[in-house]
């Protein structure tokens, strides 16, 4: 037999060279192993037909037989609906359709029998089903086939005739055609000790159930292979990496540090800063290059950490540098460090984008003749042309706005790559970190600094204005500042602006006493700054902005953050958000503003921003509502694999289950040479050849 990892699909029967092609530019599906591997991500059941009676919200699609008894209109220009109530005689539920009322009235009538299928959910208390398929019941024959596979599909395979039906049909010839049993990719030690389906069962069944029973298990085996893979190639990088490369040694603490703590820090740290500096202190003394992932809530000072550890690699004779997302934040950072580190003699710089080229040079021969201890700056900080005397430690801020590939530039800064802490606010969630990072140490800042009143957060509908705008008063009375953001997102941008703009005039007009400043990321980054500033310096009261505050801006004295549209912020940008305020003495107020309909989804979110100020707890909730995919930023942070069939957040269990397997592994067979665990070793070979980027998780 060929070997399906190379074989080309065009040369498939029943596939052929132009279904390949749309199949190589929309899936990146090439091989026969591609191809067999792009998994169902649905089944339907259209043997069976339900009773109204025993449906629910939670039921996945599902068929009904029955009449409409009527049909109504909802609504009025763009939210106008139409409405079936139909019935079998146990119950009614409604039919919905949003678009194309005239022609569904016009083809479907009242007291005829038909077939529903779709998906049931609740909206309002009643039952709904949109945008259903109806059919004449002896239209359709049902199938006895059981479960039948659902493929995901694009707009441009549906109009290349690649439809899911057809794929599915495709699928079923490609799997007769292997008529040899697919070669087993792991050992078969472990599939008797953990029960596992064969591959080749599994691969059938995942495709074309014989039952759900043999469903489940091809799951299982699938899932359990990937995630047991990706864990074993982590944990194998992870000790091949460090047998390979020495970290410098910082041996000492010394007068930079020390002058510093008994001098210029301006209060006693909290027991969670002092814990995680002493394991960094660890790994940067240990002789391994360190690679540690600082998390801690938004106001839990990080930055102070971040400075103490630079002032560790200074005492080494070493230089240090801190990377920040913007540049508003990277010029935060400096203002702040600048005057922590008051009355010493340590030079520090800044280097952005709009650092002119006169101002840029002195900076870059300082930090080769090594004057410079200490850069702080964006992006531009990783330029060809910025480099260093003896870079030694490397300080990334709010992590999940960089690439991967940008930490990698990092490394080719000094002869061996310096030590890195990335410091992040978004609390992800241990087993993603597990997953994302595998190797990479977590220290994580659990205590906020003493003093703070937890933020007290409102859910208001938006047709309360007045009584809104009192509470804001109430607190510019008391000399508070006041943020109120606004949604802004490419696809709705011109909206957006607009409701901000309007947003902004409404507030001049209600506060004509208080100053209000504006930002928005459409502006220019000098006018930015001038508004951002006003906000700062505390002459505006009122700051009315998009999400661009979302990251870092520190001013204390503000306490009330409004959130307009609450309802379109994912939960861990508004916990983001809310993060601005709660930073000084006073008691702050965090108000979600929404419209009065929202979906299941959004009130759940809501909800949740009113009970809990825990980082750790939203992230987790956030991982269950919307799944790994969405989670802001793990594109960006460098999910090095896509995942075929298992899924984060629901199979966190089974990954701690295969991590385990895998770390015994590596630790019984350090050199990989165990003949029973071959197999693993040439499958793991395999998959990094193919579509892992090992050397970027890290
Ligand atoms: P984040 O972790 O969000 O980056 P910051 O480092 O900006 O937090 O710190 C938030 C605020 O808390 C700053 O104003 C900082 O000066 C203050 N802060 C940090 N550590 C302490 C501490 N141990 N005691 C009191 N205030 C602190
Ligand atoms: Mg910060």
């Amino acid at each position: 037999m060929f070997d399906i990892a190379t074989r080309d699909i065009k040369y498939i029967t029943g596939v052929g060279p132009q279904k390949a092609d749309v199949l190589n530019k929309e899936l990146k599906i090439f091989t026969l192993r591609d191809f067999i591997y792009y998994f169902p991500y649905k089944y339907v059941d259209r043997s069976r037909i339900y009773y109204v009676h025993e449906v629910d919200g939670n039921m996945p699609y599902i068929q009904l037989k029955g009449k409409i008894l009527s049909f109504e209109t909802f609504g009025e220009g763009r939210q106008r609906r139409l409405v079936g109530h139909f019935s079998d005689g146990t119950g009614v539920i409604d039919l919905v359709w949003f678009q194309g009322i005239k022609y569904i009235t016009g083809r479907y009538k009242a007291n005829e029998e038909y077939i529903v299928f779709g998906k049931p959910t609740v909206f309002g208390g009643r039952i709904n089903v949109a945008h259903p398929d109806l059919d004449k019941p002896d239209e359709l024959k049902l199938t006895s086939k059981g479960l039948q596979p659902y493929y995901v599909t694009t707009e441009k395979m549906k109009r290349s005739f690649l439809s899911s039906p057809i794929m599915a049909k495709m699928m079923a010839t490609v799997l007769q055609q292997l008529t040899t049993p697919l070669p087993e990719t792991l050992p078969a030690w472990m599939i008797a000790e953990h029960h596992l389906m064969p591959l080749n069962e599994a691969i059938r069944n995942i495709h074309f159930p014989t039952n759900s029973e043999a469903l489940r298990r091809a799951e299982h085996r699938l899932k359990f292979e990937e995630l047991f893979y990706i864990q074993l190639g982590i944990l194998r990088y992870a000790k091949d990496r460090q047998a390979k490369y020495r970290g410098f040694v910082f041996e000492k603490v010394a007068d930079i540090f020390n002058t510093f703590y008994s001098q210029n820090l301006p209060f006693q740290l909290t027991n969670a800063q002092k814990r995680v500096l002493k394991e960094i202190r660890y790994d940067v003394g240990c002789g391994r290059q360190m690679n540690r992932l600082l998390q801690g809530d938004v106001g839990s000072g990080k930055t102070l950490v971040a400075l103490m550890s630079m002032l560790m690699a200074l005492d080494n004779g070493y230089q240090a540098c801190l990377m920040a997302p913007t540049e508003i934040l990277a010029n935060q950072h400096f203002e702040t460090i600048k005057q922590l580190l008051c009355g010493m003699n340590v030079r520090v710089e800044l280097l952005t984008g709009s650092v002119t080229k006169k101002k840029r040079e002195p900076i870059l021969s300082g930090l080769i003749s090594g004057d410079v201890k200490i850069l702080i700056g964006t992006h531009a900080v990783i330029e060809e042309t910025v480099q260093f005397n003896s870079l030694g430690l490397v300080v990334i801020d709010e992590q999940h706005r960089f690439g991967v590939a940008q930490r990698a530039r990092l490394w080719s800064k000094n002869v061996n790559p310096p030590h890195v802490l990335v410091m992040t606010a978004t609390p992800i969630p241990r087993t993603l970190a597990m997953t994302l990072y595998g190797d990479l140490d977590v220290s994580v800042i659990d205590e906020l600094p003493p003093g703070r009143k937890p933020i007290v957060t409102q859910h208001q509908f938006d047709n309360r204005r007045e009584s809104l705008n009192q509470s804001i008063r109430r607190q510019l009375i008391e000399g508070r500042q006041v943020y109120i953001v606004y949604p802004l997102i490419k696809e709705s941008e011109k909206i957006d602006l607009k409701n901000l703009e309007e947003g902004y005039l409404h507030i001049c007009d209600a506060f004509p006493e208080f100053k209000v400043c504006k930002v928005h990321g459409k502006m220019k980054a000098a006018e930015k700054d001038e508004q951002m500033q006003l906000f700062v310096s505390g002459e505006a009261k009122i700051m009315v902005a998009t999400t661009v505050i979302e990251v870092g801006v520190n001013v204390p004295n503000a306490s009330v953050m409004v959130i307009e549209n609450a309802e379109r912020f994912g939960l861990s940008q508004l916990h983001q958000l809310r993060g601005r305020v709660g930073r000084g003495a006073d008691q702050s107020y965090c108000i979600l503003v929404t419209t009065y309909k929202l979906a299941d989804d959004t009130r759940k979110r809501l909800e949740i921003m009113v009970r809990t100020n825990d980082g750790f707890e939203i992230a987790e909730a956030d991982l269950k509502l919307r799944g790994p995919g969405d989670l802001e930023g793990t594109q960006q942070s460098g999910v090095a694999f896509d995942l075929k069939i298992a899924d984060i957040a629901r199979d966190g269990q089974l990954l701690q289950y295969v991590r385990q397997i895998a770390q015994n592994i590596v630790d019984a067979d350090p050199n990989n040479n165990l003949p029973q665990n071959d197999i693993l070793w040439q499958q793991l070979r395999a998959l990094r050849k193919s579509n892992v980027n090992w050397a970027s998780i890290s």
